[in-house]
């Protein structure tokens, strides 16, 4: 596995590796890896004949009072944990390598970037679709591999991808969850001892909603509802946001139907956790 830090370099790399009729896959990381990220990389590695993995630390999608600068980081852990699962090129560039100073374009997917996670951090998906665009270009994979995790990321993303036609795949993954059901995620290292044993309630909402849709609850305020009431038996949950959207525009709806998911932001301390699920399997 190559450690690439400079675009020139990783230019000439995958030229070499594109002449030789090589499909290149990505999987874009902020790093400070969990099973979450390795699985990005093995549905990358099914799909591609070479895996290139970014881990850049993104300044532009932290807003002002963020966490860039206490983003957990341990690049010598990710470099032997991506080697292990197969990568074969990390681009691991610097902030000045990816943005020239002054840095003056950016991509803006409107709309979807503004709302669920976008109320509260409204310059977030700015800055995820303007590096994702900069990788796209700089790597000009044939897959890019995203997680579920952060759906409303994948949404945007595909849209991106549409409205600008670049010639890239985009695979969505599925969730990587702790026995528990709290969703991997490198954040959730923040938390302390009390806040990571009661913030299972989210998945475990999540799932009860499921259920009662199975059951044939498809009004989304009473299943809203339900949820907002499991999670607040945690006493120290904060609720961001619970909302049932649309999956094309994520738009409230009234009605659960299988174009549907509900999203979750809650807040446990100073750590702020998202979670997501489709109500209405299609493939059940
Ligand atoms: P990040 O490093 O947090 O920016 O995440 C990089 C990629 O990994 C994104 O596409 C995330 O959606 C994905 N990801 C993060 N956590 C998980 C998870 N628990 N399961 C699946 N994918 C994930």
């Amino acid at each position: 596995m190559k450690v690439i830090r400079k675009i020139s370099e990783l230019r000439s790399e995958l030229t070499i590796h594109r002449k030789a009729g090589s499909r290149v896959g990505l999987v874009p990381t902020m790093g400070y890896f969990h099973e979450g990220h390795l699985s990005l990389m093995d549905v990358a590695r099914k799909d591609s004949d070479i895996v290139v993995v970014s881990l850049f630390v993104n300044p532009t999608q932290f807003g002002p009072n963020e966490d860039l600068v206490k983003y957990p980081r341990d690049f010598e852990r990710d470099e032997r944990l991506a080697k292990e699962r197969g990568a074969d090129i990390i681009f691991y560039p610097d902030s000045r390598e990816m943005y020239p100073d002054p840095f003056l374009t950016y991509v803006i997917t409107e709309k979807l970037s503004g709302v669920l996670c976008g109320e509260s951090r409204p310059i977030h998906f700015r800055g995820v679709t303007t590096i994702v665009a900069k990788l796209f270009n700089i790597i000009q994979p044939d897959v890019a591999v995203f997680g579920r995790k952060d759906a409303q990321q994948a949404i945007i993303i595909k849209k991106m991808v549409a409205d600008l036609n670049f010639p890239v795949e985009i695979i969505v993954a599925p969730i990587i969850r702790e026995a528990d059901g709290l969703a991997m995620s490198s954040r959730n290292t923040y938390l302390s001892s009390e806040e990571r044993k009661q913030a299972p309630i989210i998945y475990r909402a999540l799932q009860k909603a499921t259920e009662m849709v199975q059951r044939g609850e498809l009004n989304a305020g009473c299943v809203e509802r339900s949820i907002r009431q499991q999670i607040e038996t945690a006493p120290l949950a904060r609720i961001e946001y619970i909302e049932i959207v649309n999956e094309k525009n994520l738009e409230p709806v009234k009605t659960i139907d299988p174009g549907t998911f509900v999203a979750v932001a809650v807040w446990f301390g100073k750590t702020r956790l998202i979670d997501n699920v489709v109500l209405i399997d299609l493939d059940r």
